[in-house]
């Protein structure tokens, strides 16, 4: 996702642990059985998340959720581990006998349509789980794969949203390297929506000097508009952690923007300036994460 912070689940055991050669770099994937998998959430609106995993294939530069590498014993950088919590769906069976209805987000410190899902079908597993089990679902995903699923998605009272930082590919690259390409991620968004599945886009972090400007944003509206239901919008988050992945993205890249970067962390008026041009280009109900 996207992602904010949640209440991260109780530990896990690690059962297998292998290596994949995911293009130049090593994946190691774990398998293991957590405790718990359906955890309270501090994000706005949500009640519940579900983390099938932990780590992150999609390897965002920008990722909130590196934080989690504290809760396993890796040292592996964040993108290149993913542990497979093997029992989840299990788990999930029992919590979903006792505990309250709400709402519940896929996920809040992963993604749960990650390339290893394809393998592990863990999301898919426990989605199937919640087929009349009276909770709202919310999906959010960078990936394709999700449409694997419309099947289980119709029987759920649910939404399924897709992250979407750029409309440039080469910039999607650069800092989502290894999620779905945008072509990818747009003709799986039509399908959902096609689906009949309530649709929505997350529209962040908003790239500065990237996808921030006016031009920029009224493409990204032109192009989602007729899918989604709404748009959630977050800029970007310059904290020391991720300043330090994004800073080294830019120096490869394009280290033109690095100064401008620097400079925005100091910047105040940022947020408002964003805010107001979002609003006046808007073409669907917008959400504001700042
Ligand atoms: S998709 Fe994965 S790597 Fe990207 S922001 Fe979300 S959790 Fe982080």
């Amino acid at each position: 996702m996207s992602h904010l912070w949640t209440i991260p689940g109780p530990g896990v055991h690690v059962k297998k642990t292998f290596k994949l050669k995911v293009l130049f770099n090593v994946m190691k994937i774990s398998e293991v059985a957590c405790k718990s998998i359906l955890v309270k959430s501090r994000i706005y609106g949500v009640d519940y998340a579900v983390n099938p995993y932990t780590g992150c294939q999609h390897n965002c530069a920008y990722c909130y959720a590196t934080f989690m590498k504290r809760y396993t014993s890796h040292k592996e950088p964040w993108g290149q581990f993913v542990d497979v919590k093997l029992n989840a769906p299990s788990i999930l069976k029992t919590q979903l006998k006792t505990i309250k209805k709400g709402r519940i987000l896929f996920s809040s410190v992963t993604d749960a349509y990650q390339p290893v899902e394809a393998q592990y079908e863990i999301t898919r597993k426990c989605l199937t789980q919640l087929k009349n089990a009276s909770f709202y679902v919310s999906v959010l995903t960078k990936s394709a794969l999700v449409t694997r699923d419309i099947d289980i998605l119709k029987e759920l009272s649910c939404e399924v949203g897709f992250t979407f930082t750029t409309l440039d590919e080469a910039v999607r690259g650069q800092f989502e390297s290894g999620s779905s390409s945008l072509r990818e991620r747009l003709q799986a968004l039509k399908e959902v929506s096609q689906a009949g599945i309530r649709t929505y886009a997350f529209f962040g972090p908003i790239l500065p000097f990237i996808s921030d400007s006016s031009q920029a944003i009224s493409e990204m509206f032109t192009v989602l508009e007729e899918y989604v239901s709404y748009v959630i919008v977050d800029r970007m988050n310059l904290y020391n952690t991720s300043w330090e992945r994004i800073r080294s993205v830019l120096s490869s890249w394009n280290p033109e923007l690095i100064p401008k970067y620097a400079a925005l962390r100091a910047k105040t008026d940022y947020d408002f300036v964003l805010r107001k041009r979002i609003a006046e280009i808007a073409t669907v109900p917008v959400e504001y994460c700042f």
